[in-house]
């Protein structure tokens, strides 16, 4: 029986994408060849890219002056590229630490220059976030960088700041495509594809082309964003695999109602657990509730001792994925776009049947 997974990422994939995957993995649609044989400077794989990167811009109304490729090296390898092309010398860069993936780019960021701290959430534990109606990016800043969901905190921007003149840059990773997003109040928006878009491998990035003229100079090829933007992501071998299967899922998405069929979704069945968190004494979430992520519902039982037992029981009904992140403990359901709204059924009902045995 196949598992109901609400792991953080790799995650669950869309059946059909899987299907697809499995009827063509041989031979791509009578070509006599994989896909992942084929080069990435032929015809077969730059039809197919060329398709991705078109979904992806239907999908989200990308503006003409947005490059949008993928890259290697994971989310995190832009925790080094962004503040080496954009953290000007002799600026600094704004940055918001709301949890443990924000922290992560600050931290990398000050090894390379200068970073003002907007706001940090470090005394309430990462369980808010500012008022994006307030936050503001302070005098002569390079960017304004924050993470738009905190995959392990579980804390999600709903609206984002106006920073104005001021680049903003956004980690997606683990929200892209769960919402309809205004790409045009972002200069730079990116993230791994291994949550919501597909397998672990490709890294989207989707950059307002005049942030070029705005990088430092000197860089290592790779390093450079210009050097992909100028091949749209194939400067080197792409990660071909699992570009194929996130053009898979975009098709897919497409098919379920886009962005907003996804935000639907995500709503139903984000809904479903906090209703059963928020109607019990047995279950708290620590989030501001303004701020909680509909794609990483964090959650907690009375004892430590009750959430082992939640997860080795919940594992027992088939649900995989439910413990926290070995940083924070607890328990965290990620309920990306491919988990069926079921499965987010059955999670919330064990919830209930659980607290009524143990409560
Ligand atoms: N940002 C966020 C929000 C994430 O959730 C993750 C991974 N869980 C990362 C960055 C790092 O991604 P990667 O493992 O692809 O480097």
């Amino acid at each position: 029986m196949r598992k109901m997974n609400f792991a953080a990422g790799p995650s669950v994939m869309p059946m059909e994408v899987l299907e697809e995957i499995q009827k063509n993995i041989v031979d791509y649609h009578g070509k006599g060849l994989s896909m992942i044989e084929a080069s990435h400077r032929g015809g077969m794989f730059e039809e197919m890219y060329d398709e991705c990167l078109a979904d992806f811009r239907s999908l989200l109304s990308i503006p003409d002056d947005y490059d949008v490729y993928f890259l290697g090296g994971g989310a995190t390898l832009q925790f080094t590229m962004i503040p080496m092309n954009f953290l000007l010398k002799g600026s600094h860069a704004d940055y918001v630490r709301t949890g443990s993936w924000s922290n992560k780019a600050a931290d990398d960021a000050a090894k390379i220059g200068d970073v003002n701290i907007v706001f940090d959430g470090k005394d309430g534990n990462y369980t808010s976030l500012p008022d994006p109606l307030t936050v503001r990016p302070s005098e002569g800043s390079s960017y304004f960088y924050l993470c738009s969901n905190e995959t392990i905190g579980g804390i999600e921007w709903q609206d984002f700041p106006d920073t104005g003149d001021t680049p903003l840059i956004a980690d997606m990773s683990s929200d892209m495509l769960s919402r309809p997003v205004d790409v045009k109040k972002f200069a730079m928006i990116y993230g791994g594809v291994q949550k919501n878009l597909g397998p672990a491998g490709a890294t989207f990035i989707i950059m307002r082309h005049d942030m070029l003229e705005r990088r430092n100079s000197g860089l290592t090829a790779y390093m450079d964003y210009a050097k992909h933007a100028k091949d749209k992501g194939l400067y080197n071998t792409p990660p071909v695999f699992s570009i194929w299967a996130v053009g898979l899922v975009l098709k897919w998405i497409k098919a379920n109602g886009g962005a907003e069929g996804m935000l639907r979704n995500a709503k139903e069945k984000s809904d479903y657990i906090y209703d059963v968190i928020d109607s019990s004494d047995f279950y708290r979430s620590p989030v501001d509730k303004r701020y909680r992520s509909r794609m990483n519902v964090v959650f907690r039982c009375p004892t430590e001792e009750l959430e082992a037992k939640f997860v080795a029981e919940s594992q027992r009904e088939g649900m995989i994925g439910l413990k926290g992140h070995r940083s924070v403990g607890g328990l965290r359901a990620s309920l990306y776009n491919a988990l069926p709204l079921e499965d987010a059924a059955s999670l919330a009902m064990f919830m209930k049947e659980f607290e009524r045995r143990n409560g």
